[in-house]
């Protein structure tokens, strides 16, 4: 939702970079930020390959990939991973089958070369020295979180996941507790208050207290609130921070809390 309300946090849907330590380049979704960030590879010729990783099929998450610039290069090679469904979603939106065409560009007649997801996914994948976990996410149609560990250093990604004491989904909240242990940071959808998902159940997302929550029981060192609501203005997402801090604060917890930001730069 780019626009004049959004400008402090961004308003492009979902997608991550991440640079291992032997540089690797790692991507998380083809929201529309991939059109940045397609931009930015282009101007860094020494990289000629990414590991897509797809959280789940949801259209936020894939509808920049049509305007990803390496898509047109010969020389490009992107190896697509994570949520296996995620591929067949990736190509039906340059299908002249679907909706009687939603792009006049067909999957086929992409330049780079592209590589489906393993078969029969494995629970690690290893990038060099980079371990890729993988976790069910809770969520309508499904989907996957992940947790890249190189060395001591740990970085959670779990976006699109409701948090709830019994999963109704997926998995339930002592899992998500298991799976993010000491995250060095931690992203997590924190699209909600907590007054605002009560009546949002089941819709996949998760509020301000439960996060921090999350974030104490798991030892994080930085949270990160994530997919804010394309409704939430600058302002609002600023509120987001503040709740989310104060129910820190009530449990004496000293993680660093902030609200992804378009362009933001992490080093871990
Ligand atoms: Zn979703
Ligand atoms: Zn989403």
């Amino acid at each position: 939702m780019p626009g004049p309300e959004t400008v402090i946090f961004g308003g492009n849907t979902t997608c991550v970079e991440i640079t291992t330590d032997s540089g690797k380049t790692v991507v998380i979704d083809a929201g529309t930020g991939i059109r940045i960030l397609g931009d930015s590879l282009l101007r860094r010729p020494e990289i000629k390959s990414i590991h897509l990783f797809m959280t789940h099929v949801h259209w936020d998450h894939l509808m920049g990939l049509p305007f990803f610039g390496p898509l047109f290069r010969p020389d490009f090679h992107i190896v697509v991973n994570g949520c296996r469904k995620c591929f067949e979603g990736l190509q039906r939106i340059f299908s002249s089958n679907y909706i009687d065409g939603a792009w006049p560009v067909c999957f086929g007649d992409l330049k780079a070369r592209i590589d489906p997801p393993p078969e029969f996914p494995m629970a690690v994948v290893a990038l060099d020295d980079v371990l890729v976990e993988q976790h069910k996410l809770q969520h309508p149609q499904g989907g996957l979180g992940f947790k890249f560990t190189e060395g001591n250093k740990k970085f959670v990604f779990l976006t699109d996941n409701e948090l709830t004491e019994e999963g109704w989904a997926g998995a339930c909240f002592k899992d998500f507790v298991n799976f993010c242990q000491e995250a060095d940071v931690l992203v997590h959808d924190c699209q909600y208050f907590p007054e605002e998902v009560v009546s949002r159940r089941g819709w996949g997302h998760s509020d301000t207290k439960t996060v921090a929550k999350l974030a104490i029981e798991t030892g994080a060192k930085k949270l990160i609130l994530f997919h804010h609501d394309p409704w939430r203005t600058d302002k609002g997402v600023k509120e987001i921070i503040d709740r989310c801090a104060q129910e820190l604060d009530r449990f004496n917890c000293e993680i660093s809390v902030d609200a992804a930001r378009e362009g933001a730069i992490i080093n871990l």
